[in-house]
């Protein structure tokens, strides 16, 4: 099994687990939009769910939510502030087949090393049912590189983003729209929203 995460990604946010918490805020607004796809109580798989504000937020509409992490730590706050059990997963570890309505992950497969996005992604497009519904975001640019916090991120553009969510998997439809937002680097970035649905 290759193992598609970057250490020194998961020792920052090991490292600084309670201070993303305090940091991190939702707003929902893409969350919620994502979330009237699909049907009430919905089995719905969060990846990277950091501090678990996205997951609270899922629980309290009443959809069946697997909140996990890849960061020990980052499980640990997620728990803390969900009241419940948050199982540590890295992404390449998911082997679910077929079990999900939706997969949210807000932020997080921006860390996975370029060449093993796609395999992320089958993975992905493997545990979601037929016309299930996927979001990931991602940070925008011209090839990978870090931050000034020493985290990796793959940077992608819309059209290579586009060539790895074709080659993972058949999907009925793929939307991509970008934004600006300022991450936990204090940085302006433009942000990539990629939200697509398994062919049924
Ligand atoms: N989704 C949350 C949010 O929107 O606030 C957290 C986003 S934070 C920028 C990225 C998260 O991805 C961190 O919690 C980190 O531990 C997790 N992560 C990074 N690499 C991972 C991997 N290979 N597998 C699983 N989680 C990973």
């Amino acid at each position: 099994m290759t193992t598609a995460f970057d250490a020194d990604t998961l020792a920052f946010y090991q490292g600084n687990a309670a201070d993303y918490a305090a940091w991190s805020k939702h707003r929902h607004v893409r969350l919620n939009a994502f979330l009237e796809r699909l049907p009430a109580g919905a089995a719905i798989l969060e990846l990277g769910c950091g501090a678990g504000a996205d997951s609270a937020h899922m629980i309290a509409q009443g959809f069946a939510v697997r909140p996990t992490d890849g960061s020990p730590q980052m499980a640990a706050q997620a728990a803390q502030r969900l009241g419940r059990e948050v199982e540590t997963l890295l992404f390449h570890q998911l082997d679910d087949i077929a079990l999900y309505d939706g997969v949210w992950a807000n932020a997080c497969l921006l860390h996975v090393p370029r060449d093993e996005l796609g395999g992320v992604l089958t993975r992905i497009w493997r545990a979601l049912k037929p016309g299930g519904w996927f979001y990931a975001s991602y940070k925008g640019g011209e090839g990978e590189g870090r931050d000034k916090l020493a985290r990796y991120y793959n940077y992608p553009t819309e059209a290579w983003l586009r060539e790895r969510y074709g080659e993972a998997g058949a999907w009925s439809s793929l939307a991509i729209d970008a934004n600006q937002d300022t991450g936990f680097d204090n940085k302006p970035a433009e942000i990539l929203h990629v939200t697509v649905q398994k062919a049924a």
